[in-house]
């Protein structure tokens, strides 16, 4: 086959890694990135053992290694506000690595073939579905074999391929930020904590320091970082340490706050095929979750290679119908799985069945969740 190619819109790591699995096939790959520059936020990042796969499939088992804190990798224990396990590391489901997404991003980078321009500070505006897709840039229209939206959970792409997605909210808020090491309590590893409606999880980062998010119930607050951090001190008031010293520790600066949102219902299809060329989406533009499996970026990533896998061999319009019917049944469970999850999370009633049912309770690293082998087209 000749030459191919492909705009990705969008340089977060599901663009990146689409970009990394086209280039590895051979396409010629332009990313526009709306950003100055090619960036992550400053938090930490759990992938599973189905995203470690995916990376691995990438040609990029090194490089992780090369991101992630060692003692880090492993299970994370599940314990209540007091400190006492519910789950122990040792008992804990699955595999995960923790690692700084600024790292992981640079690493997709560096990941990037030959066959990739990147440009930044490019807006797209709009997009062409049929023969000739196509997305717009102010004045500029650039017209490629396939068109990747890779725009997050807000895309502007998916609604071009499906105007039935909707992004909801939770009606939950997350905080997140990345102590550094020199201000940083010691670990003996990573830990999740839920009770009364709230979660903390920490885990270390090597170099960086110690990585810690947070949820609540309720909507983003509109206090400034310090009043934020003032509200999270009082909330978090007499659960088990590290977790008083970690938000004491956190700098207003360092802190981010997010809504927790999710697509629902999920796009009728993620992609679009036209007779000889066609639209596809990835990651949080296809399938955002809730938090709650901590499985966006794993997903993201196994997009990409599935839709490396899907193009390897056939036609656009041939390659996206094989993609769409790959990652449906997947991640249509894995939505709802997240919601569950969600849905039973916070109160007494919750810390009872993670009392009585820690297992069931922790679908987070469960082999339903993250038994994924990269296809073989
Ligand atoms: C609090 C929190 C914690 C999380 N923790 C985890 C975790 O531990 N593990 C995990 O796997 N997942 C986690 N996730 C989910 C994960 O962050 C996302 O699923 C993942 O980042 C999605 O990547 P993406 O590339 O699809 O989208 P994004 O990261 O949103 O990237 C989209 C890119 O497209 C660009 N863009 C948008 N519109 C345009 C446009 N019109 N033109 C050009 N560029 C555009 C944006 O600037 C951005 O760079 C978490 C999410 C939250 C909110």
């Amino acid at each position: 086959m000749s030459e191919r190619s492909a705009v990705v819109v969008g340089a977060g790591v599901g663009g990146l890694a689409t970009a990394v699995a086209l280039t590895g096939a051979g396409w010629r790959v332009q990313v526009l990135e709306r950003h100055e520059r090619l960036r992550a936020d400053g938090a930490g990042l759990q992938l599973w053992a189905n995203g470690v796969r995916a990376l691995g499939a990438l040609g990029m088992g090194g490089a992780l290694d090369a991101i992630t804190d060692r003692r880090s990798r492993g299970p994370a224990g599940l314990r209540a506000p007091d400190g006492k396990w519910l789950v122990r590391p040792d008992q804990a489901p699955g595999e995960s690595v923790f690692a700084h997404r600024q790292d992981l991003h640079e690493a997709l980078v560096a990941a990037l073939g030959e066959g990739v321009a990147v440009r930044t500070s490019a807006t797209v505006t709009g997009l062409r579905l049929g023969d000739a897709p196509a997305v717009r840039l102010g004045g500029e229209t650039i017209t490629a074999d396939l068109v990747v939206g890779a725009d997050g959970a807000s895309s502007l792409a998916r609604t071009s391929v499906d105007n039935h997605a909707r992004l909801v909210g939770a009606g939950r808020v997350a905080w997140r930020a990345v102590v550094p090491s020199f201000r940083a309590p010691e670990l003996s590893g990573a830990c999740e904590t839920r009770g009364d409606g709230l979660r903390f999880a920490y885990a270390g980062l090597g170099h960086h320091g110690v990585y810690w998010t947070a949820e609540a119930q309720g909507s983003v607050r509109p206090e400034s970082p310090a009043g934020q951090l003032d509200l999270l001190r009082r909330w978090f008031a007499g659960w088990h340490e590290p977790v008083g010293q970690l938000i004491a520790a956190t700098r207003p600066e360092e802190l981010l706050q997010n809504p927790v949102e999710y697509l629902d219902p999920l796009p009728r299809a993620f992609a679009h095929a036209g007779s000889t060329a066609g639209v596809a989406l990835v990651g949080d533009a296809a399938h955002a979750l809730t938090t709650d499996l901590g499985q966006g970026a794993g997903l993201a990533l196994e997009d990409a290679v599935t839709l490396g896998a899907c193009l390897r061999g056939r036609t656009v319009p041939e390659g996206l119908r094989r993609y769409d019917e790959l990652r449906r049944h997947r991640v249509t469970r894995l939505a709802k799985a997240s919601r569950r999850a969600g849905a039973a999370k916070g109160g007494a009633l919750r810390t009872a069945l993670m009392r009585a049912l820690p297992d069931r309770a922790q679908a987070k690293g469960s082999p339903a969740v993250t038994d994924w082998t990269p296809p073989e087209g």
